[in-house]
């Protein structure tokens, strides 16, 4: 008994053991990366179903470990906004991807960029100034911009939150709402604030082919959409049934494996130049 005892605190305390070690990992190429702005960012196309076009890309941030190959961003986003990086994830990534839609348009291949917002980044005091620097920087007209935020993220301060998006919208960036329909929020906030498009979370798109419930509710947040004038992403998508359904439905712009994952920048230019 007393062996296992032993054989016990030790399988608890190995894994407790191999939790940190990776954090440890982690958190040193996080701090490394951010130290020497060698973060990689990727583009995920976003097509027009009607036409075929890419209508815009979403930036997704990268980390890469030598031997490991690629952090997912689910492992290290937790992690920079616990060790107060996020901030600075989040400018170098906003930099990057602005940097990038800027030679888009140059080569005249303009699309709309649109860069994922942590709640923490949502909150900080500069945020606003720090897109307005950031566009400035990269001279990129403010139109080719779209923060997407989840609804968590606005629901923290409701009226420095209407504040925030209005100004933002007022230098003509776009606001998308992620994951729609998965956060625990009212909808009262679509009236209030100046939201532009809706994203479709993956696990309504993945879940509706085969449950209705799921298919009720993609239907229910594209006629909220139409009935706000509001632009419809739908996200995830991987077969073309699914591709299929959101047309009929009338979610015309689609993101997902089926069409690309998301890509380096040379992949990009070779799609759109
Ligand atoms: P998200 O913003 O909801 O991004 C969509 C995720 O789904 C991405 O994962 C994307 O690669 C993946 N995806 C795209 N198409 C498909 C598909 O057809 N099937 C499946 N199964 N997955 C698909 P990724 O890049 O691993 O990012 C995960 C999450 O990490 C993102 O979810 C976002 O919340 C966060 N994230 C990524 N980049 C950034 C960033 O630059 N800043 C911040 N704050 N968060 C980021
Ligand atoms: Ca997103
Ligand atoms: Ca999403
Ligand atoms: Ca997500």
């Amino acid at each position: 008994a007393k062996k296992q005892g032993r054989n016990r605190v030790c399988f608890f305390s190995e894994e407790l053991e191999h939790d940190l070690i990776k954090r440890h990992k982690v958190e040193k190429i996080l701090r490394d990366s951010l130290e020497q702005n060698s973060l990689e960012v990727h583009y995920q196309p976003q097509v027009d179903l009607n036409t075929g076009k890419i209508i815009g890309l979403e930036a997704l941030v990268r980390l890469k470990a030598e031997e490991q190959g690629w952090i997912s961003p689910l492992d290290f986003i937790p992690l920079a906004e616990d060790l107060v990086l996020i901030n600075q994830l989040g400018g170098q990534v906003l930099r990057k991807a602005c940097k990038f839609a800027k030679r888009l348009v140059e080569m005249n291949a303009p699309i709309k960029m649109s860069v994922n917002i942590s709640a923490v980044q949502f909150a900080s005091p500069n945020f606003v100034s720090d897109i307005a620097d950031c566009l400035e920087e990269c001279s990129l007209p403010s139109r080719y911009l779209e923060l997407e935020v989840t609804e968590s993220a606005l629901m923290h301060d409701f009226e420095e939150t209407q504040v925030i998006l209005t100004e933002l919208s007022q230098m003509g960036i776009s606001i998308a709402i992620d994951d729609f329909g998965t956060g625990y929020s009212s909808l009262s906030y679509l009236k209030a604030f100046p939201v532009d498009v809706l994203k479709i979370d993956q696990s309504f798109v993945k879940d509706m082919m085969q449950d209705s419930q799921s298919l009720d509710i993609v239907k229910t947040i594209i006629f909220l959409a139409n009935s706000l004038s509001l632009t419809l992403v739908g996200e995830g998508v991987e077969t073309s049934d699914q591709a299929d359904t959101l047309q009929q439905l009338g979610c015309l712009i689609v993101q997902g494996y089926l069409i690309a994952k998301p890509e380096p920048e040379q992949t990009i230019l070779t799609r759109l130049c």
